[in-house]
């Protein structure tokens, strides 16, 4: 990297609401994968009722969470749709963990309450099923290096992708989407969804500094190089769920 100094400023959106299985140690792992390398990093906590300032902001993070937690997020969001639309158009990149990833698709249908309208960044739906899904989960993924993405899901929404909305990665074990069709996650543009906790990025380094590549270019409009880290224990963790005999 050059000697310019760079600044990422992430918006950590409803973390007093959705904030199960330590997802908040994603946005741990973009600041301290940052400031490893001399990037600042600024992280905002963005509550029920405040402003979002999408000039300003050029990574945004929405954790998981249960329906209740879902419901009161899903109304405040209604009333960033069009900015958060207008920010993905920016190429800000967005990534949702489980409850957040269904809110950022068109809707999510709990089972005993009324259907929760998202803000269709992704082209994707939810439907609460009968089965909660519940484990380890290994998965490829064509947008890293390695292929591989790892992670642990709990949910019981079954997600449906549409239109030009991809797949994160592709299930090799666990159920990822919604157990039928191998799908994990989902991607368009820079906005991610994947049902992956763990937290997700602490055991997947590779996918984290290709996030931080993405917001960066967003910011300065140029292909930022990062500087390697010593990644053996992140890759120790990655690996020791590769090679578990499930
Ligand atoms: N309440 C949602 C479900 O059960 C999301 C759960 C979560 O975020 N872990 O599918």
């Amino acid at each position: 990297m050059s000697s310019k100094n760079y600044t990422l400023n992430i918006a950590h959106l409803y973390p007093k609401l959705l904030n199960i299985y330590g997802d908040r140690g994603n946005v741990l792992t973009i600041a301290k994968r940052c400031e490893w390398r001399d990037i600042d990093v600024t992280i905002d906590e963005i509550d029920l009722n405040d402003t979002i300032d999408i000039k300003k902001y050029d990574f945004y993070f929405i954790g998981g969470g249960q329906d209740q937690q879902q419901i009161a997020v899903a109304k405040e969001l209604q009333k960033h749709k069009a900015s958060l639309q207008d920010a993905k158009d920016e190429s800000a990149v967005f990534l949702a963990i489980c409850g957040g990833y269904q809110l950022l698709g068109h809707y999510y249908q709990p089972h005993n309450a009324e259907k929760l309208s998202g803000i269709g960044l992704l082209d994707a739906y939810t439907v609460a099923g009968d089965t909660r899904f519940i484990g380890n989960v290994t998965a490829s993924c064509e947008y890293v290096n390695p292929k591989t993405l790892v992670g642990f899901e709990n949910h019981s929404g079954l997600t449906y992708l549409q239109g030009d909305t991809e797949p994160l990665a592709i299930v090799k074990t666990g159920h990822g989407n919604n157990a039928k069709d191998k799908t994990e996650g989902a991607k368009s543009k820079n906005v991610f969804g994947t049902y992956l906790h763990g937290s997700f990025l602490p055991k997947n380094p590779h996918f984290a500094d290709y996030l931080i590549s993405l917001a960066l270019h967003k910011r300065y409009k140029e292909e930022i190089q990062l500087p390697p880290l010593n990644d053996d224990i992140e890759v120790n963790a990655h690996n020791a769920l590769i090679n578990k005999k499930y």
